[in-house]
């Protein structure tokens, strides 16, 4: 991409931003960053950008910015329907998300990664297995690494392995992956996407530029995806967990199973996997079929989801106590999560659960929760309500507590060996921690101090 003396505006001064940044600059062009918060609160990063020649101006942002601009790069954060955006669109400046740039830097073929839930866990399995198999890639993008960072520092890898939201898609125009796999669709982000029609639009454009010596991998057993094998130009692969397939990725008496081109191979048995649950073995096949396009042998796939133990906060193994095993489940923020996170466990589970309360409907919860709960124990602001679904659904041990450490505490009292105590709180942190990683970390450390 030739950015030589060319005026670049990129919107937010994030990590994702700073990035971009300092790519565009390295690359010749004349950045500008544009960020809402007054300079106080964007503290020592004004010095920092000042030092590499970028100018950053900080408040109010008016249509005055887009002067001379020749490309505009909005950081994930920010809608397409931001002002500024728009404006730049009507004008005709280029308009581009940082997974777009990151594309355009490079020659390396990407594998991209999307869907509502479990991006961050394939996308890391993936990464593994190629890595076991000696292949040297860059992994990036919604995953907290920036992408156009990571590929601008390596630029003789052998693939870019990417995760993308649906709100990175919204800039995209000649992003076309090797390969790419929308994992699952399920209404979310609605307030930034406006209905459910055009977040699907979104995650479509994953593949709308792919040619046919591509590869599109889709999840059989989810009806929306399914359905955009229709409008694909690549080569479709399926995964399923729950029909056996003619070609795909799929599931068979437990184990799974590879079939492409008419050759099949057996992987290994879902019981030999370092990470549990259904949703899980979904990820596994999604990454074992995005493998095998890459040319990984099954012995390297098999090993590495023998070894893989997940991603931390995602039903995390935190350690076992008197033959009670502790799952930190902290990344669960809404109750489909938690729902398949009980479904993961067929012994009994002492939940804790709560926070701060989405609103949704608590009916399926509930029914999960009566079916593999033993103990509930309550927190947070949604407690109160949580308690009278529970009721209603005659859940009959239910506790309420004021602060993490006495759930911690309590469910490691109320636990019988054999048992497992699950924090899957189906609600964001925000009425008592600065975010679901912090809630995490704070479990973890209260399981450890149980030990002393
Ligand atoms: P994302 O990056 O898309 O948010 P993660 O891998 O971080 O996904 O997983 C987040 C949560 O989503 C997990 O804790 C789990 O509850 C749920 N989840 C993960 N994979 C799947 C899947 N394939 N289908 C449904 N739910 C899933």
């Amino acid at each position: 991409m030739e950015l030589r003396n060319k005026q670049v505006l990129v919107l937010g001064a994030g990590i994702s931003g700073i990035a971009v940044a300092k790519v565009a600059k390295a690359l010749g062009a004349k950045v500008t960053i544009s960020d809402n918060k007054a300079i106080e609160s964007l503290g020592h990063i004004a010095d920092t950008l000042n030092q590499l020649g970028i100018e950053l101006i900080p408040g109010t942002q008016s249509d005055i910015l887009l002067q001379n601009m020749d490309m505009v790069i909005p950081s994930p954060g920010i809608s397409i329907y931001h002002h500024l955006l728009q404006q730049a669109i009507k004008q005709r400046i280029e308009v581009i998300s940082e997974v777009e740039f990151a594309y355009r830097l490079t020659e390396v073929p990407f594998i991209a990664i999307t869907g509502t839930n479990g991006k961050t866990t394939t996308t890391t399995l993936v990464g593994e297995i190629l890595k076991n198999a000696d292949r040297n890639i860059v992994l990036g993008g919604n995953i907290g690494i920036p992408l156009s960072e990571a590929v601008y520092n390596l630029p003789d890898a052998d693939f870019v392995v990417a995760e993308i939201s649906s709100f990175q898609l919204e800039g995209v125009q000649q992003f076309r992956p090797y390969v790419c796999a929308v994992l699952n669709l399920t209404p979310d982000h609605i307030d930034r996407h406006g209905n459910v029609a055009v977040y699907q639009e979104m995650k479509e454009r994953i593949f709308a530029q792919q040619y046919r010596e591509d590869y599109l991998i889709l999840n059989y057993d989810d009806e929306i995806v399914r359905g955009m094998a229709d409008r694909a130009t690549a080569n479709v692969v399926f995964f399923s967990n729950t029909h056996i397939l003619e070609e795909g990725a799929f599931l068979r008496g437990g184990y799974l199973v590879l079939k492409l081109a008419g050759q099949e191979e057996i992987i290994c048995a879902a019981t030999e996997m370092g990470i549990r649950g259904g949703h899980n073995v979904q990820n596994a096949l999604a990454a074992c079929a995005i493998a095998k396009i890459c040319n990984v042998p099954t012995e390297i796939m098999a090993a590495t989801l023998r070894s893989f133990k997940g991603v931390e906060h995602r039903l995390e193994l935190v350690g076992e106590q008197r033959g009670v095993k502790f799952y930190n489940d902290s990344k669960a923020t809404n109750p489909e999560s938690s729902i398949v996170a009980l479904q993961a466990f067929t012994e009994p589970v002492v939940l804790i659960a709560g926070g701060r309360d989405k609103g949704t409907d608590l009916g399926p919860l509930m029914t999960e929760i009566k079916g593999h709960v033993r103990g509930l124990i309550l927190l947070g602001e949604a407690a109160e309500r949580f308690e009278q679904a529970a009721k209603d659904f005659c859940i009959s041990e239910i506790h309420r507590v004021a602060e993490l450490k006495d759930a911690v505490l309590l469910a490691a009292r109320v636990a019988k060996p054999g048992e497992s105590v699950l924090l899957s709180p189906a609600c964001a942190s925000y009425d008592m921690f600065s975010n679901f990683e912090e809630r995490g970390r704070d479990f973890k450390r209260l399981v450890t101090e149980l030990r002393r």
